[in-house]
């Protein structure tokens, strides 16, 4: 039977105990692909309100982050924001579960877009909590500068685990224009390297189930990120929210869905190709409310994610 190292597994041969991942999501925070900086709208499947529910209780900004923002006056909310979803989801986890180690995850829009002064601030503050080990953060391979690169390096100097996380979702440059991604597949390999000489580990990001992507050119996008050299992997099928410009292709029958057999048979193949030491962090995803239009199986990830466990017991894998 092949384990697969689930991030579970990881930290518990890390750390010799559970280690929580606590989302967080910060007001101010966008994307190049949404304020028009790359493109305007953003992929055609984002609703980062239906990725992130903690989203809906922030308080909207007038102010949103960028490179160029000279003088951020939400700072001061944004480590109060912090500090407060760490606290309850720390006290939460640690009543119910007993953990007491943690990893921030920075996790909607893109992270590190945003003045280099507001991201020394939020990162030095977020490391200075109460057993946190380190950080994870969700980005794109466009809103990365060195000195970023350095900051968080630096920090690993200093014995804490840091991951970036790229959204890469596929190498198809076809594919990246269709879901209107703002950026191609070049450059990415170097990025990932160049951050990983940093000691930073890295994690990517591929969707299954884009449209005009067959089961082949799935693959073809795991095999390439894998031969990165990459930490981490998280793959998940895309489902569509209402109110994306996904949901208007569906509803004019320009797009299908990947179905949950496909999906399953792609996880299969899939993890029977990941090296033993890259830490998969994610195999499934859904929407648990009334925004997911489709597919229906993607409603309940319990569900789904018994079908997929079966199959990949069938093929010899413990996930
Ligand atoms: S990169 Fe992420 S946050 Fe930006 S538009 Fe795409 S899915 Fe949304």
């Amino acid at each position: 039977m092949k384990q697969i190292l689930t991030i579970g597994r990881y930290f518990k041969s890390r750390y010799r105990q559970m280690v929580r991942k606590v989302p967080i999501s910060l007001q101010g925070f966008t994307c190049p692909n949404i304020d028009g900086s790359v493109a305007k709208g953003g992929c055609t499947y984002c609703k980062n309100e239906t990725f992130s529910p903690s989203l809906l209780s922030l308080e909207k900004s007038n102010i949103n982050m960028n490179f160029n923002l000279t003088y951020n006056p939400i700072l001061d909310k944004q480590v109060e924001t912090l500090k407060s979803q760490f606290y309850n989801y720390s006290k939460s986890h640690n009543d119910k579960f007993g953990t007491n180690k943690y990893m921030l995850y920075f996790q909607s829009f893109s992270n590190t877009y945003a003045p280099y002064d507001t991201l020394e601030t939020l990162y030095n503050e977020g490391l200075k909590l109460p057993n946190v080990v380190g950080l994870s953060i969700g980005t794109r391979t466009d809103c990365i500068e060195d000195r970023i690169l350095e900051l968080l390096g630096n920090y690993v100097k200093n014995k804490k685990e840091i991951w970036l996380e790229y959204g890469i979702q596929s190498i198809f440059d076809s594919t990246l224009r269709l879901i209107n991604r703002g950026h191609g597949i070049a450059g990415a390999k170097e990025l990932v390297q160049k951050t990983r000489k940093y000691g930073i580990k890295v994690c990517i990001h591929l969707i299954y189930g884009l449209p005009k992507e067959n089961n082949e050119m799935m693959i073809a996008s795991l095999k390439e990120v894998l031969s990165w050299g990459i930490d981490g992997i998280k793959i998940h099928p895309l489902y569509i929210v209402k109110d994306t410009a996904i949901e208007k292709m569906y509803n004019a029958n320009k797009y299908e869905p990947i179905s949950l057999e496909n999906y399953a048979d792609l996880i299969v193949q899939s993890l029977k190709l990941i090296p033993h030491n890259v830490v998969v962090q994610r195999i499934s995803a859904g929407a648990h409310d009334d925004s997911l239009v489709a597919p229906k199986w993607c409603f309940d990830k319990n569900i789904q994610m018994r079908y997929i466990r079966d199959r990949l017991l069938e093929n010899g894998i413990a996930y």
